[in-house]
């Protein structure tokens, strides 16, 4: 009589994280231990330091006083076309293997958390660069499982459900019961707003604020020119000041985009980023390998200041024309494209010549050709892109008045004119229309779909005929009508107005119409 003889197999499922590019995907370790010649394999496309896992966690489940199965070990890391790179998938499959092969038979909550740590081979649990880990955690609402010697923000503490040193602690935290759920809250963000200089600094710049006032509320992008000393970087120092401050999801997404630098970044203050002209196009659009975000991610919900624009290479500029329009880039990486988010808003400054005096004449030393030398490097596209220029000018005594009667027309919501001399009242002025805009279409004017650009002028037209008048002198095109019609849209915002008038849009394309000295 033949008995057929039976197999016996032991599979373990655990869950962990996976980097890719400047996301984190979820990953199950699967462990299957099969009965045959003793062997230990790891499949899904592991890497070299995962291939080198196995010698790592062998040596750490011997040395931590449990028995390696003498049988056909397979790890399998799902999804399986994802490249796996780094040490941290030590802890889930030594944890799997632990369970399959009967070491830990009482685990209550395998599922609850998500595990990850790089083990030495004494059994100790080590890891860095984890934080993007944590923070996905965060968002996803998921407890995870870290190494103790990872330092975390208070905020972000909530989230972790264990600390682990040794992998026989890992063991036995397995087979107690699980605790309640985590909190989840962001708590202990840093909101000081210290280190940003007041607009009660800026002095004698009344029309200037109005103009901060008009691009921070619409998120219009800003050109400065002027002459050296006039405050040109010290007004784009207080602009982050007057900016709504971050909600927790932008929190979020902004610490997440600084943590793949390693940094830990909690704050609601916007970031304001200030690359130097020498930077490279890598650093300023992200690349490298591991894949790190450049500049324009960095300063994602927030402000990237280039000052003394004329010197950045006009080829670099060009490359900001995406990530200006769609708040957006596209990079072409070895075997795929990858999107990197680049939603700020550009403020940008300039001398309009080389010695910086130009229209003083008594002052000024450049030449026709020294002048156009000097502005070359700026495309007429990318200047396209620029929604607002803010020229430094002595005004004669009609100019001085007509802003005069401009800047007391900008009240806040009770009628009161927004005082602008601090920063405070401008920010919760700027926060209001900001309110306004979101409720009315939900995007910013300055993404105001096309549409709704020739609703918003059609009603114009209905409400007053010189309207369409105007706009026919003024003679704009394609993409400069649109942004003329945005920033137009703003300015009727904060002079209280449901129709763009004449005066508004007439103010509008002569904000818009930056055009350089000497172009
Ligand atoms: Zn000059």
């Amino acid at each position: 009589m033949i008995h057929k003889k039976t197999t016996r197999v032991a599979n373990a499922r655990i869950t962990t994280y996976a980097k890719e590019d400047l996301s984190v995907c979820q990953v199950d370790v699967e462990v299957c231990i099969l009965p045959g010649i003793p062997s230990f394999h790891i499949v899904g496309l592991p890497e070299k330091a995962v291939k080198e896992s196995r010698e790592r966690v062998k040596a750490a489940i011997i040395n931590s006083g449990f028995t390696f199965p003498v049988k056909r070990v397979l790890v399998n890391l799902s999804p399986a076309d994802l490249p796996k790179s780094g040490g941290y998938f030590d802890l889930p499959i030594a944890l799997a293997i632990l369970i399959a092969s009967g070491n830990i038979k009482h685990y209550p909550h395998t599922q609850t958390a998500i595990w990850v740590g790089e083990l030495s081979l004494l059994g100790r649990i080590t890891g860095k660069n984890l934080l993007p880990f944590v923070i996905t955690a965060h968002q996803s609402r998921q407890s995870i499982v870290i190494p103790s010697e990872l330092t975390l923000p208070v905020s972000l503490n909530e989230v972790v459900r264990y600390r682990v040193s040794q992998l026989s602690d890992a063991v036995e935290l397995f087979q107690k019961e699980p605790k309640p759920p985590c909190q989840f809250i962001l708590s202990d963000i840093n909101n000081s707003r210290d280190e940003v200089p007041d607009f009660s600094m800026v002095t004698d710049r009344d029309w200037e604020k109005w103009v901060c006032v008009i691009a921070a509320a619409g998120g219009h992008h800003l050109l400065m020119q002027g002459p050296p000393g006039v405050g040109k970087t010290l007004i784009a120092q207080c602009f982050t000041g007057i900016l709504p401050t971050l909600e927790r999801e932008k929190i979020l997404e902004v610490a997440m985009i600084y943590s793949w630098h390693g940094s830990i970044r909690l704050s609601d203050r916007v970031p304001i980023r200030t690359p130097h002209h020498h930077i490279t196009p890598g650093a300023l659009l992200g690349g490298g390998v591991p894949f790190a975000p450049g500049e324009v991610s960095l300063s994602h919900h927030g402000v990237l200041f280039l000052d003394e624009i004329t010197e950045y290479p006009r080829g670099l500029l060009d490359q900001l024309r995406e990530a200006l329009v769609h708040g957006e880039v596209h990079l072409s990486r070895v075997h795929k494209k990858i999107r990197v988010d680049a939603r700020f808003q550009l403020l940008a400054a300039m001398n309009p010549c080389p010695c910086g005096y130009y229209g003083d004449n008594q002052r000024c030393i450049c030449g026709h050709l020294d002048i156009k030398k000097h502005q070359k490097n700026i495309s007429g596209p990318f200047l396209d892109r620029i929604d607002i220029s803010m020229i430094f000018s002595k005004d004669n005594v009609l100019q001085q008045k007509n802003k005069k009667k401009i800047i007391s027309e900008l009240k806040d919501p009770s009628g009161k004119t927004i005082d602008i001399h601090s920063s405070v009242s401008m920010q919760s002025a700027v926060h209001h229309f900001r309110m306004l805009q979101k409720s009315r279409q939900n995007a910013l004017n300055t993404d105001l779909p096309w549409e709704l650009c020739q609703q918003h002028a059609y009603a114009a037209r209905q409400a007053d005929k010189a309207f369409e008048l105007a706009e026919r002198q003024l003679g704009l095109h394609g993409r400069s009508w649109q942004k003329t019609m945005r920033v137009a849209r703003t300015i009727s915002d904060v002079s209280q107005s449901e129709v763009i008038k004449v005066d508004h849009l007439q103010l509008a394309a002569e904000l818009g119409s930056h055009r350089l000295t000497h172009r």
